[in-house]
């Protein structure tokens, strides 16, 4: 009996036990698991914490927290990703950093500028744009609390060079949290290259006209000094005069002509132009120029040509330009061609001569403004340097290519390739 009672009496302890582990200990070991998980930031095991009331209060408190933390962390991770979006639409380079120059933000150009690679995501503003002046200049920015502004080259591939124009910005002059500044760094080697450009035309300008105006004025003192020449000479003069005030006005024309293709609002008068009809009319316009150099002339199309969409001034332009110099550059006696093809969607439009001919190494250069051979040919063969760069601009306004062949003494080709379809 004794025994009995002692097992009954053990068995209720047990249950009472079991009973009170679950009401008062395995809900608290719950709670635990529940704030390691947020803690840890793992998915919880268990949400819901069954047991003694307390215990299930502490359980929905930290559910609300969880929630509460997950919401945040979704409109930190939405802010930052407005934030990049924002700085990866940017032109130019941005880096944000601390009172320590720790880069703590930078957008797609920065790393693009300083060649990092997507997986470089910190370190000290020096370590990553490897650049002296970056650094001091945002050192001074946040010492002085003033903007700064500076210039710096950077090399870009073998033999490139690139300007950026940097301003560091300071931010948290006032403030406990964080200090630091804003570099903004802009690649401003375009405009440089076009204020060479510029200069580079001012001074060929110059340069062009300078000789015929020399030599008009001198010939003028001549005439003024001593007006009762021997007719003979007078006629030479004369003539010289007429010479150098025709390269004037040649050179006037074609500078006129450029600035006026290179206007940004420049407007093509697009037709359907009929290319046989433009061509015979050409070579009909040429014949003089053609018979007086005893230069045999040549025009050849196939009967498919298509109507090319195309200003006909403008491609009439072109083409004269292109004769000009195939009659310049040849010899008496030889051939001159116009030609039209069909090359895949384009025209391919040439003229080609049997003159002297381009040395291979000025070839590539021959487009390029006021670039001529050999400078110092004389007379009539002197031109202005600026007739293949009319044609380039003409081509290119059309949508359209140059291109050019040549062999030394043989003759050479120019082609341009105008789209059918635009
Ligand atoms: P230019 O008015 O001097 O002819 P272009 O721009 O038309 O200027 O041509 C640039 C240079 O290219 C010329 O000075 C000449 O040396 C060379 N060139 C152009 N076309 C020919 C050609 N058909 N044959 C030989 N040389 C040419």
């Amino acid at each position: 009996m004794g025994w009995i009672a002692f097992y009954a009496l053990l068995a209720i302890g047990l249950i009472a036990a079991f009973a009170l582990w679950r009401k008062w200990i395995s809900p608290w070991k719950d709670a635990r698991e529940l704030a390691d998980d947020i803690v840890e930031q793992r998915p919880p095991r268990k949400v819901l914490i069954s047991g003694n009331p307390e215990a299930q209060l502490v359980g929905l408190a930290l559910e609300t927290l969880m929630d509460r933390r997950s919401e945040l962390e979704k409109r930190v991770r939405e802010s930052e990703a407005s934030a990049q979006t924002i700085l990866g639409a940017m032109l130019d380079g941005l880096a944000v950093v601390d009172e320590r120059r720790t880069v703590r933000l930078m957008n797609r150009e920065f790393r693009r500028m300083f060649d990092l690679a997507e997986t470089v995501s910190g370190g000290t503003l020096l370590e990553l744009a490897h650049h002296p002046i970056v650094d001091r200049l945002a050192a001074e920015a946040i010492r002085s609390q003033e903007p700064q502004r500076e210039s710096i080259e950077l090399a870009r591939g073998p033999g490139e060079r690139r300007e950026l124009e940097l301003s560091a910005v300071p931010f948290g002059e006032n403030s406990a949290e964080m200090k630091g500044a804003v570099i903004l760094f802009r690649d401003v080697s375009h405009f440089r290259k076009v204020e060479t450009m510029r200069r580079d035309f001012v001074a060929n300008v110059s340069h062009e006209l300078r000789t015929p105006l020399s030599i008009l004025r001198g010939y003028l003192e001549t005439l003024l000094d001593d007006p009762d020449q021997p007719p003979g000479e007078l006629r030479r003069i004369l003539e010289i005069m007429e010479r150098h005030s025709n390269r004037l006005n040649a050179l006037v024309e074609d500078i006129l002509s450029l600035a006026r293709l290179e206007s940004p609002g420049i407007e093509l008068h697009l037709a359907e132009v009929d290319l046989p009809e433009l061509l015979h009319g050409i070579m009909r316009d040429w014949e003089k120029r053609f018979a007086a150099k005893q230069l045999k002339s040549h025009l050849n199309f196939p009967g498919n040509l298509p109507r090319l969409p195309a200003d006909a001034t403008r491609l009439q332009e072109l083409i004269y330009n292109l004769l000009d110099n195939a009659v310049k550059y040849s010899k008496p006696g030889g051939t001159v061609s116009l030609r039209a093809e069909l090359a895949g969607n384009s025209v391919r439009i040439s003229v080609a001569d049997q003159g002297q001919g381009i040395p291979p190494g000025d070839l590539p250069r021959i487009f390029e403004r006021f670039y001529r051979v050999d400078k110092s040919r004389g007379g009539e063969q002197s031109g202005t340097g600026l007739g293949l760069s009319i044609v380039k601009h003409i081509a290119q306004l059309h949508g359209g290519t140059v291109e050019a062949e040549s062999e030394l003494g043989k003759g050479t080709t120019i082609s341009v390739l105008l789209p059918v379809a635009r």
